[in-house]
């Protein structure tokens, strides 16, 4: 699985991402089911973990795009650095349980697929770090919802220099948070001079450093 492939084949309209994103699962082999609501589908991938006393961590991201747009930066670039981690989990012990969710319908403005996984299941013990629009730029920035308990260590953030936003625009992080009442984090990424964010590029070519900056800290973290 190589990340760039991966991004260039998921970023193209709706309705064809999701299918083209199951097309990727089959071909890795990566376990997954989905979470269906009446008004949106989530793609929920479970890496094995025996240990259940370990504290559950939700990766996710939104999966769809503003209509229009291939949503390469927003949020393709996410999906591929998720489904990079899904593969990666295969094999790799994680500190935590980890569930990797790709929720659908965002973009509407009412959050449906995160709104709906957190009322229809009950979720206890957990994190999450949420993912939106991280394809492009060389700045990690992270915005913290309630205590992150130590999810990142003041460390990481001086080593891979993060930094801290107070406020974002709403996202599924909030949903997770206000509603769901989770702790956790979102993660995104900005060019660190100009604050020009281009939320529905259609190439990609710019992605790949910030790529592998934010998969060595979750290597690290996780
Ligand atoms: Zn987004």
């Amino acid at each position: 699985m190589n990340i760039k492939n991966t991004l260039e084949y998921v970023s193209v309209l709706d309705p064809y991402r999701k299918n083209r994103i199951v097309d990727i699962l089959k071909e890795n082999k990566i376990p997954y089911s989905f979470d269906i609501g009446s008004n949106y589908t989530n793609i929920v991938i479970t890496p094995q973990c025996t240990d259940t006393s370990k504290t559950k961590m939700l990766l996710t991201a939104h999966y769809d795009a503003v209509e229009g747009s291939f949503g390469a930066n927003d949020n393709g670039a996410a999906i591929a650095l998720l489904l990079q981690l899904a593969k990666y989990f295969m094999f790799h012990e994680s500190k935590y349980q980890i569930e990797i969710v790709l929720f659908d319908k965002e973009e509407s403005g009412h959050f449906y697929g995160s709104l709906g996984y957190v009322t229809s299941h009950v979720i206890k013990n957990t994190l999450f770090i949420n993912f939106d629009v991280i394809g492009c730029g060389d700045h990690i920035t992270i915005v913290r919802h309630d205590n992150n308990l130590g999810i990142i260590t003041v460390d990481n953030m001086r080593k891979y220099n993060i930094a801290e936003f107070e406020f974002f625009p709403p996202s599924d992080a909030m949903i997770l948070n206000q509603i769901g009442r989770l702790n956790g984090l979102e993660i995104s990424v900005f060019h660190r001079k100009i604050l020009i964010i281009n939320f529905h590029m259609k190439f990609v070519n710019t992605c790949i450093m910030a790529y592998m900056i934010i998969l060595n800290l979750l290597i690290m973290i996780l």
